[in-house]
C-alpha cells in the first residue's frame, strides 16, 4: 500500500530558483577559459544537480587539482554576481507553494548547494523565510546525490518516514537520489533536463510548477 505524504522535500537550484540556467552559463565560461570547452548538454551531464565537492572533481581529474582549485574560485564570484544580477524565482513556484501549503502538508529544501549560496539564491528570490529552520545541504552528509544520503538525512530530521516522502527535483543526480532513499520523486523538466532524462520507477514527471499541489494531492489517495 501506498503511504499518505508526510513530507515534500524541495531541491532547490533549478527546482525553488531559476539558477542552474545561470550556473550552467558560467560552467561553459570558463570551460573556455580553463582548458575544457564544454557544450551545454555536456554541462548538464557532469555538473548540475551535483555538488560542489563533486563538480570540483571532475575538473580535478579532467585538467588537475590546481587548476580545479582555480575553477571552483572563479564559479563561485562568478555565479553570486550573476545571482544579484539576474536571479528569478522558478515561474510558478510561488502558486506552488500556496497551494502544498492549503494542503498543510511540511516542506523542506534538500540541495546539493551550501547554505551560504542558498541563503543567497533563496534570500534574493524572497523565499528564504518560507524555508528559514527547514533548509539541509549536501555539505552536512557524506555522499551527495546521486546518493540517498540527503534526502534520508532531511526526512530524519523532519521526523518523517522515507516511503512517506516525495521530493521535487530537476535533475538526473536528484531523481536517482529519491529512488535510491525509497521515495516518491516529481521530475520538473520545466528547466535542462529533458524529461526522458527524468523518467524512471516511482517518477512523475511535469512541466508547469502550478501542476505541483494538484499533483502530490493526487499521492494522497
Ligand atoms: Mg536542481
Amino acid at each position: 500500500m501506498i503511504k499518505p505524504i508526510e513530507l515534500v522535500i524541495f531541491d532547490c537550484d533549478g527546482v525553488l530558483v531559476d539558477s542552474e540556467v545561470i550556473a550552467a552559463r558560467v560552467q561553459m565560461r570558463l570551460g573556455a577559459e580553463l582548458g575544457w570547452p564544454l557544450t551545454l548538454p555536456e554541462v548538464v551531464e557532469h555538473f548540475i544537480g551535483r555538488s560542489g565537492a563533486a563538480n570540483h572533481a571532475v575538473v580535478a581529474e579532467r585538467l588537475g587539482t590546481a587548476t580545479a582549485d582555480r575553477w571552483r574560485e572563479r564559479f563561485v564570484k562568478l555565479h553570486a554576481e550573476a545571482v544579484d544580477a539576474e536571479l528569478e524565482p522558478v515561474a510558478g513556484i510561488r502558486e506552488a507553494l500556496a497551494g502544498i501549503a492549503a494542503l498543510a502538508l511540511p516542506t523542506c529544501v534538500a540541495s546539493s548547494g551550501g547554505h551560504d549560496k542558498m541563503r543567497h539564491t533563496l534570500g534574493r528570490t524572497g523565499l528564504y523565510d518560507h524555508f528559514a529552520g527547514r533548509i539541509f545541504s549536501a555539505t552536512e552528509v557524506e555522499r551527495g546525490k546521486p546518493a540517498p544520503d540527503l534526502f534520508l538525512h532531511a526526512a530524519r530530521s523532519m521526523g518523517a518516514d522515507p516511503a512517506a516522502c516525495v521530493v521535487v527535483e530537476d535533475s538526473l543526480p536528484g531523481v536517482q537520489a529519491a529512488r535510491a532513499a525509497g521515495m516518491r520523486a516529481l521530475g520538473y523538466a520545466g528547466g535542462l533536463t529533458p524529461a526522458e532524462r527524468l523518467a524512471g520507477p516511482d517518477t512523475v514527471v511535469f512541466d508547469d510548477m502550478r501542476k505541483l499541489p494538484g499533483l502530490i494531492d493526487g499521492h494522497q489517495g
